[in-house]
C-alpha cells in the first residue's frame, strides 16, 4: 500500500509576511514552512502506517510549489515519511485551487502508476488561503470518494471510518480504499522529527517534477487562467493598546458592558 500525503508549503506566520504587485502572495522572498495543519496529515498518514504492522506500505509525501517548497517535503520525511515528490515549475505560480488540484492530481497519478496510491491524505486547510476546498477537488479529479475533516481516524483492512465534528453533533463516515482524506488538528498531536529522523532524512528519495514531468501544459495553470483574482489587499493595522476599564467608584462594571455594547461583542 502507498500513502500520499499533500504537505503545503507555507509564509511563515510569525515573519514578514509580503503580496506580489499582482496580489498574490510572496512565497518566495519570505521565509516558509510546512503548513502546520498539514503535520496533522502527516501525523496521521504515520499513524495508519504504524498500526499496520507487518504490512508493507510506504508513505510520499507531495508538494506543489517554489523551489523553497522542498523544505515541506523534507520536515515530512524527518517526520517519517519515506520519499518525496517536489513540483515545480514557474508556470505554477499565482494558480488558483483549480489549478493547484490539477497538478497534485496528475502527481497522484504518475505517483499511482508507479507504486500505488490507495490513501491521499491532507490537511484541513492551508494556513495561508485557508479555501479547505483542494481536497475534494483532488478526489472528484481522481475520482475517489473524498472523506473530509477527520477528527478521529480508524480502518481495518481496505474499510476507513473516521468521525467529523459539527457544531452540536459529530458524524461517522465509512468508506472503501481508495480514497482521499482529510484531517484536522483535533486527530491527534503531531510529532517532531527526532534526531535520527533528521538524519535518516538525507538519504531518503526525494523527486523533482515539472509540469511536463506531469503532463500538464503551462497554459492550463498559473494567474492568468485563474477563475478568481484578488484585486487589491490591505495591510492588517497595527495593534492598538488596549483599553484599561478601572473600577475606582464602582463604575466599572457599566463601563465594562458599555464597552462590550459599542464593539457589538454583546
Ligand atoms: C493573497 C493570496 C492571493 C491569492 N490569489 C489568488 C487568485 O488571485 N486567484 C485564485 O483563484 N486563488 C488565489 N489564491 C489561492 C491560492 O491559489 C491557493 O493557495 C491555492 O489555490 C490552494 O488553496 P488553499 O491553500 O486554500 O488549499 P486548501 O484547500 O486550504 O488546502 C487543503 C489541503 O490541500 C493540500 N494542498 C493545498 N495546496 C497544496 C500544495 N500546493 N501542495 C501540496 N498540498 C496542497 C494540503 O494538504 C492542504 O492542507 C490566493 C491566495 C492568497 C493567500
Amino acid at each position: 500500500m502507498n500513502i500520499v500525503v499533500c504537505v503545503k508549503y507555507v509564509p511563515d506566520a510569525t515573519a514578514d509576511r509580503k503580496f506580489e504587485d499582482d496580489n498574490t502572495v510572496d512565497r518566495v522572498g519570505v521565509d516558509g514552512l510546512l503548513s502546520e495543519l498539514d503535520e496533522y496529515a502527516v501525523e496521521q498518514a504515520l499513524q495508519f502506517r504504524e498500526k499496520r504492522e507487518g504490512e508493507e506500505i510506504t508513505v510520499t509525501a507531495l508538494t506543489v510549489g517554489p523551489e523553497k517548497a522542498v523544505d515541506a517535503v523534507r520536515k515530512a520525511l524527518q517526520m517519517g515519511a519515506d520519499s518525496g515528490v517536489h513540483v515545480v515549475d514557474d508556470a505554477i505560480a499565482g494558480s488558483d485551487y483549480i489549478a493547484t488540484s490539477l497538478v497534485l492530481a496528475k502527481a497522484v497519478e504518475k505517483i499511482k502508476a508507479d507504486a500505488g496510491a490507495d490513501l491521499v491524505v491532507c490537511g484541513m486547510a492551508s494556513t495561508d488561503a485557508s479555501g479547505s476546498v483542494v481536497p475534494a477537488m483532488l478526489a472528484e479529479r481522481l475520482g475517489l470518494p473524498q472523506v473530509t475533516l477527520a477528527s478521529v481516524v480508524e480502518s481495518q483492512g481496505d474499510q476507513v471510518r473516521i468521525k467529523r465534528d459539527n457544531e452540536g453533533s459529530t458524524e461517522v463516515i465509512g468508506a472503501t480504499l481508495p480514497i482521499v482524506l482529510s484531517v484536522t488538528d483535533q486527530s491527534g498531536e503531531a510529532r517532531y522529527p527526532s534526531f535520527k529522523g533528521i538524519m535518516a532524512a538525507k538519504k531518503k528519495g526525494l523527486e523533482t517534477w515539472s509540469l511536463s514531468d506531469l503532463g500538464v501544459d503551462a497554459g492550463e495553470v498559473g494567474l492568468s487562467v485563474a477563475w478568481s483574482q484578488v484585486e487589491d489587499t490591505t495591510a492588517r493595522p497595527p495593534r492598538t493598546a488596549g483599553e484599561i476599564v478601572t473600577d475606582e467608584d464602582g463604575s466599572g462594571a457599566t463601563a465594562l458592558v458599555d464597552f462590550l455594547a459599542s464593539k457589538k461583542f454583546i
